[in-house]
Parts: C-alpha cells; structure tokens; sequence
C-alpha cells in the first residue's frame, strides 16, 4: 500500500514520530507522501522526504490561506523553490474549499481568491510537470458549488495528472469527472464512517479501482475501529478493507492496483 496523503510533519506526531514510521513500514506501508498545506507545513514535508528513503513530499498552499485577501506571488515563488527539490512528486494540497469553519459564510470574493491561488498552482505544476492534489469540499448549502468550480478549472489544464483527494463529491458529479477527465479519486479512513444506503456507496462503486487511490490523510480521520483518535499511516489497511467490502473485490487487488496507480501517477519508479 501507499499512502498518498499523510501529515507526519504535525505537532501530534512530536513524540515518536520515528515510531509511527517505522510502524507504518513494517505494516505493510511501501510508501508515503508528506502533503504540506502551507509553507511551513511544506518545508517539513520536503525536509522529512529528505530524510526517509521511502518519504515523499508534495508542496502547496491550502485553499484557506487565499481567505486573505492579497498578494500572493511571493508564496507561490517560494512554493516554486521547495518544488525544485528532487523528493517533491507533486503539488498540493491544493484547491478549493467552500466549507465554513468558522459559521461565517465563505464569501464570493474570498471564493475568487481561492480560485486564483488555485489556478497559480495548477499553473507551477504543470510548468513543472508534477501531478496536483486537490482538496475540495462544497459548502454547507450546496453540496455541489466547489467541486463545479474545480471542475470548470481543471479542464482549462486538461493533460494534467490530477487527483482529489478526500473525495466527496456526489454520484452525478463523479459519473461527470469519470467521463470527461482523467482525474483519479483518493479516499480516507472517513469512509469506514459511511451508513448503508448511502449515496457515498454507490459513489465508490462508481469509480473504476483504476482510477483509485488510498491515503489516510493523518493525524485527521481515522478510520474505524480508531475514529476519533489520531490517525496514522499504519491505519490505511483499514481504508484498503472497506474499499474491498464495497466493491466486493479481495484486499490483494485493491492493495496491488491503487499501489500501481500511485507508483504512476507520482513517478515513485
Ligand atoms: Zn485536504
Ligand atoms: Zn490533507
């Protein structure tokens, strides 16, 4: 397994970060992407993949951070150093994200603002040739708003290796991007979560498992029988299990093509 979305770099991991490593490769675990959200988060991505052989590092800016409005270039350029360095196998994460933490709406010139960082982002990857991880998630009041907007703008980069990550996006819209794009789709512990009969079922079976991936986007969602605790790398078996229940597939295929699938997508070798 690889797990494609991890943030090993987080305060939560001070204590025994190397332990919760080594776990993860002894359980299973080939491979791991340390996704950085800001630049902080980033550096210590690419300065943990430096230090691991079997650690990658993706660098981006999270949608938040464009919340602010402002220049943003210098964050980008910076962004573009970090890229350069030989163990950065993606941007990301990177995106748009609706969804209000605080009970204050997102507003349409903040939601502006996410567009264009998002869109300077695409634009370094491409330039780069790296593949981008995308967060997305829709606002409260239309489930469907970010990821029509994400939509509208990966289209413009059509030949790029995309990836949502987390991904919850509805049924019709999934039928849309499985059609149109070539985007793959990565999940987390948050779907052992799902009741039956819901629509994130019918979601996953959906999706060709040639177009999935596995992460566990620790330290948050831990998947069941951890939900609420901090999440870790060892845990993706979990997600790999629920994947292979939904879609009636044995654990092995699913281990050995989203594997395959993101030795390619990422250029792992
Ligand atoms: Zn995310
Ligand atoms: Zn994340």
């Amino acid at each position: 397994m690889i797990d494609t979305h991890s943030h090993l770099d987080d305060k939560r991991f001070d204590g025994d970060r190397e332990e919760i490593i080594s776990r993860a490769f002894s359980g299973g675990v080939e491979k791991i992407i340390n996704v950085g959200a800001d630049l902080e988060s980033s550096t210590q991505s690419v300065g943990l993949a430096g230090r691991n052989k079997n650690i990658f590092a993706a660098v981006g800016l999270h949608p938040h951070i464009f919340n602010q409005a402002g220049e943003f270039s210098k964050k980008i350029q910076s962004l573009g150093g970090l890229a350069a360095d030989k163990k950065v196998v993606a941007i990301g994460e990177i995106g748009l994200d609706y969804f209000s933490h605080t009970g204050e709406k997102i507003t349409e010139a903040q939601k502006k603002n996410q567009q264009q960082g998002f869109i300077a982002q695409l634009e370094l990857a491409r330039d780069l040739d790296l593949p981008a991880i995308i967060h997305c998630r829709a606002s409260k009041d239309d489930p469907i708003d970010a990821y029509e907007d994400a939509y509208r703008i990966i289209n413009v980069f059509h030949s790029m290796r995309v990836v949502f990550h987390c991904y919850g996006g509805g049924l019709e819209f999934t039928r849309k991007i499985i059609q149109e794009t070539d985007a793959f789709f990565s999940f987390t512990g948050n779907i052992t979560y799902v009741k039956a009969g819901s629509e994130a079922i019918e979601v996953l079976k959906a999706i060709p498992l040639e177009r999935m991936m596995l992460e566990t986007d620790c330290p948050y969602l831990a998947p069941v029988p951890h939900r609420g605790k901090r999440n870790e790398p060892a845990y993706i078996a979990y997600v790999k299990e629920k994947i292979a229940e939904i879609k009636e597939i044995p654990a092995q295929e699913i281990d050995r093509i989203t594997t395959e699938n993101a030795r390619l997508f990422f250029k792992l070798g």
